[in-house]
């Protein structure tokens, strides 16, 4: 690649890069990120739920009001009132957690755990970290998932009534 070559590489190179780096801090900009600390947290929520969304607990099977929710609506995430799950994908899985077969669209993010002695798919809502529950393979169709949440980590805000604003 001679002098000539290697500038037209190059600029052809920034052509493409560049709009990429243009389009990243608006990418994060949109995508609102909620940054508190556990302490923060730990005072602003109800201890259950602040244990099981922060400190990676788990709610007794059976404990929650919402196993028996079946009305239309949306389930929020209980730290930061994130849309995380419509009822539409919520089902009876008989294990005592709430359980649905698909989140949101980019509700959630994922990480391996290895809290049990086998790998285990954590998930926890995507703005602002609280751990909601386990992802297994054994859900309905269509995506064959289950969403095994804890209740106590979620709000239900039936179909007729307005979604909370975002916690800032
Ligand atoms: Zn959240």
């Amino acid at each position: 690649m001679d002098r000539r070559q290697s500038l037209k590489w190059l600029s052809g190179l920034s052509a493409f890069i560049l709009p990429i780096i243009a389009h990243n801090p608006s990418r994060a900009a949109d995508s609102g990120k909620l940054q508190k600390t556990k302490a923060e947290w730990s005072t602003l929520l109800p201890a259950p739920a602040y244990r099981v969304l922060f400190e990676d607990d788990t709610e007794r099977a059976g404990s929650s009001p919402l196993n028996q929710e079946k009305r239309d609506g949306t389930f929020i995430c209980a730290a930061c009132q994130l849309p995380l799950f419509d009822s539409s994908a919520k089902y009876e899985s008989g294990t005592g957690w709430p359980s649905f077969w698909q989140p949101l669209p980019d509700a959630i993010a994922t990480r391996t755990d290895f809290k049990l002695f086998y790998p285990r798919t954590e998930y926890h809502c995507s703005r602002c970290g609280g751990h909601q529950g386990h992802i297994f393979n054994d859900g309905p169709p269509p995506t064959g998932k289950r969403y095994c949440n804890n209740g106590v980590a979620l709000q239900f805000v039936p179909r007729n009534e307005k979604l909370p604003a975002l916690r800032g």
